[in-house]
């Protein structure tokens, strides 16, 4: 039995202190805020993330996958809200695929109670204000500025983008690579919430996004039949977090660029004022352990912008490559860290570049004829050819076998194959004809 200390209870920590207590280990975990479930209701009616097939393998792997399902959305498409109001929809994939709309609050506080029925013990309001790499002593700070140490035989990192376990390594190791890059584009959450005949004011098993080429908003459903939605946005210029600093510019913009949403958005200036607005950052960096001793996992490893919605995703997924590795390699932690970034730190580059690209994707290219029927086209031939065509959305979000670094590199090599065959003479009118899917066959070979 190893004595585990793991710092931050986020998704990532909660989920990680469960898989290693399953296997007997004595795991505490310690974490700045309070504690979320002193008010399980707030915690709720937090920001909802896309939950799909990665991290679902990560909650089936402690048997709580069908409890989560419970009180997930299945969103199937893509319902884009044109300027003027026009709807279009995309699935996301086969019939029956989905990604899942779940609250990132309530599902913070399942993963903690599940923790500490296996024994974990989470230490609140307690920020990890440094670590000793080599003993594996991490220091403590309150909310009073009382200190303590805990020495254990070993340290996980799962504090978040802004992780002191990664900024401990940045300062006490030679040549640790790292990079932060943040975004021009800063997000802030707005609400549609129910009709008032308390139904959802739009169809719930879609994301809902409004691709306005330089920005874009998008709504997930809530279980209390409202929708979060969040406007990413850039941070300055025109228009801007900082251009659009009045109530009447706000709503004068709004009537303008989202006018099917401003009737559903009763609290909009309200909201739109009082609610922050928050920056988005690509932190990269290298080694992820420091010996056999700490090991980073999640965003304190890869934070990544949330396009893709695979943050979280991928975090779980850590956790069952970690656990794979245990398997294998019993009480061998230099070889379970070592091999854990090794495996990871492709992957977690991979989507990292997939989830940047799908911004552009998102905010612009969805709006626009030519991509929705290049999509057309790629699920028509990988339903004729399933063999021989995954599209890239489908390796990412439902295709857990398929790593991110090689999902990254079929995707490369299908976008050139269908920039040619967008080229090809009348394909508007011939998208589905067997000239279109035998040259896709020829550009395969
Ligand atoms: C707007 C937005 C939308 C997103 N949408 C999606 C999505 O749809 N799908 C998806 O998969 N991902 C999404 N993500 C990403 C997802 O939220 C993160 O990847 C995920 O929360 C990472 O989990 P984590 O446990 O590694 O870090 P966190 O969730 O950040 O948890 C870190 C924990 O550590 C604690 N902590 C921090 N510092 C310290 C310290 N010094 N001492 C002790 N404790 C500390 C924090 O309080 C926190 O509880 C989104 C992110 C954003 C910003």
């Amino acid at each position: 039995m190893q004595k585990i200390t793991i710092v931050g209870s986020g998704l990532v920590g909660s989920l990680l202190s469960i898989y290693l207590a399953k296997r007997g280990h004595q795991v505490n975990v310690y974490e700045r805020r309070a504690d979320l479930r002193m008010n399980r209701i707030s915690a709720g009616r937090s920001i909802n993330l896309a939950l799909s097939d990665r991290g679902w393998r990560g909650l089936a792997a402690i048997g709580i996958e069908h409890e989560i399902r419970k009180v997930a959305i299945p969103m199937n498409g893509r319902m884009m809200h044109s300027l003027d109001g026009k709807l279009t929809y995309q699935a996301y994939g086969k019939s029956g695929q989905a990604i899942n709309s779940v609250s990132r609050g309530g599902l913070n506080c399942v993963l903690m109670d599940i923790a500490e029925q296996h024994g974990v013990k989470i230490h609140f309001q307690q920020r990890c204000t440094g670590i000793d790499l080599k003993t594996a002593t991490a220091y403590f700070e309150d909310d009073a500025s009382i200190k303590s140490e805990v020495q254990s035989d070993r340290i996980f990192a799962t504090d978040g983008a802004f992780s002191a376990g990664r900024l401990q390594m940045q300062l006490s190791t030679d040549q640790f690579q790292y990079s932060q890059s943040y975004l021009e584009h800063g997000y802030k959450e707005l609400t549609i919430p129910p009709t008032k005949d308390g139904e959802y004011a739009m169809d719930p098993n879609a994301l809902h996004i409004w691709p306005r080429s330089a920005y874009m908003m998008i709504a997930l459903p809530n279980l209390d039949k409202s929708f979060t939605c969040t406007l990413f946005f850039p941070h300055k210029g025109e228009p801007s977090f900082e251009s659009l600093n009045t109530k009447e510019k706000t709503m004068t913009f709004f009537n303008t660029m989202f006018a099917d949403a401003v009737p559903m958005m009763p609290t909009l200036k309200e909201d739109y004022a009082n609610n922050p607005s928050s920056s988005l950052v690509t932190v990269r960096c290298f080694p992820w352990r420091f010996s056999d001793k700490v090991l980073l996992l999640g965003d304190a490893a890869h934070a990544i912008v949330p396009f893709y919605g695979q943050g979280m995703n991928c975090g779980f997924e850590d956790c069952v490559v970690l656990s794979e590795l245990m398997d294998l390699h019993g009480e061998n932690w230099e070889i379970i860290f070592s091999e854990c970034e090794r495996l990871r730190k492709p992957d977690a580059d991979a989507i990292a570049e997939l989830a940047l690209t799908n911004f552009i994707e998102m905010r612009d290219k969805v709006g626009q004829e030519s991509f929705l029927l290049q999509k057309q086209i790629e699920a028509w031939f990988s339903e004729k050819h399933p063999d021989k065509w995954t599209p890239l959305y489908t390796m990412v979000s439902y295709s857990p076998q398929i790593r991110y670094s090689e999902a990254l590199r079929e995707g490369k090599k299908q976008e050139g194959i269908m920039q040619q065959i967008m080229l090809m003479p009348d394909i508007k009118d011939q998208w589905n004809s067997s000239a279109v899917e035998n040259r896709i066959l020829e550009l395969l070979q």
